[in-house]
């Protein structure tokens, strides 16, 4: 892979090393291009405690200084670009857009872990044969993408629904549909392929290769040895043949001041 644009920092609280080792190993294997898109902070109301998922809100200025400060030092030699994975939180979506709007950032992308607004939902990757809880993943991922704020959305398949494959074909399709209408890639996601999680899904794969989607691949490395991961390359680059995926550069999707 010559390009990243999904990684994270220890300031979420769950990965570990240092930007700078991050961006040696991307180095060494020859990468062109890797972005930070470290977990987004989340004005969470006062009595809401975020434990392990995502950095501070006061821990953003830091997150920027180090990325901007390195993206100058890398300069010729790696684009580094500066990102986040935010979930689409209705109740709190618009409070944190005016929050990052005093950030340079290159890009968004939209990762939906949890159902609601986190502090009143559930783990979306908590094995569940409600519909309901399928149904409120495919509206929020879908109310997210038409924010048109994020550029890729990661991991589509982490609702860990376990009924029904119809059913869950009948709304899967709803956002292989809406992202394939508005061009907008689905990220098929290393980190699950190297850590055996419930996605990717390939009931879900095969919909998204008969829907006619466009795919990027991302990292979500957590950790070091995240970056280099042939085998997990080569799995997802199997899938893509498989169901006959379109396979796009995630670069392309940055504005074009944004790409060197
Ligand atoms: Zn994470
Ligand atoms: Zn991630």
């Amino acid at each position: 892979m010559k390009v990243n644009l999904h990684a994270h920092t220890v300031r979420c609280g769950h990965a570990t090393g240092t930007e700078r080792e991050y961006i040696e190993e991307a180095l060494r294997i020859g990468m062109t291009d890797f972005g930070f898109s470290d977990h987004t902070p989340m004005p969470f109301p006062d009595d809401y405690e975020s434990t392990g998922m995502r950095m501070r809100m006061d821990e953003m200025d830091d997150y920027a200084d180090t990325i901007l400060s390195l993206k100058k030092e890398y300069s010729g030699r790696i684009n580094i670009h500066f990102g986040l994975e935010v979930e689409y939180y209705p109740a709190l979506f618009q409070k944190l857009m005016d929050f990052l709007e005093g950030y340079p950032l290159e890009y968004l992308i939209l990762g939906q872990h949890c159902i609601n607004n986190q502090y009143d939902g559930c783990w979306a990757g908590n094995p569940t044969e409600d519909v309901s809880v399928l149904k409120a993943y495919v509206d929020q991922a879908i109310a997210g993408m038409e924010t048109g704020r994020f550029i890729y959305l990661a991991h589509p398949d982490l609702i860990n629904f376990v009924g029904d494959e119809k059913t869950y074909l009948t709304e899967m399709s709803r956002i292989c549909g809406y992202a394939y209408d508005h061009h907008i890639p689905l990220e098929i996601n290393l980190l699950g392929i190297e850590d055996h999680r419930n996605y990717p899904n390939q009931t879900f794969w095969k919909l998204a290769g008969e829907t006619g989607n466009d795919v990027v691949l991302g990292l979500d490395a957590h950790h070091i040895p995240m970056i280099d991961v042939p085998d997990a390359e080569k799995t997802a680059m199997d899938m893509v043949n498989k169901y006959g995926l379109n396979l796009k550069d995630p670069l392309q999707y940055l504005k074009p001041s944004e790409k060197s």
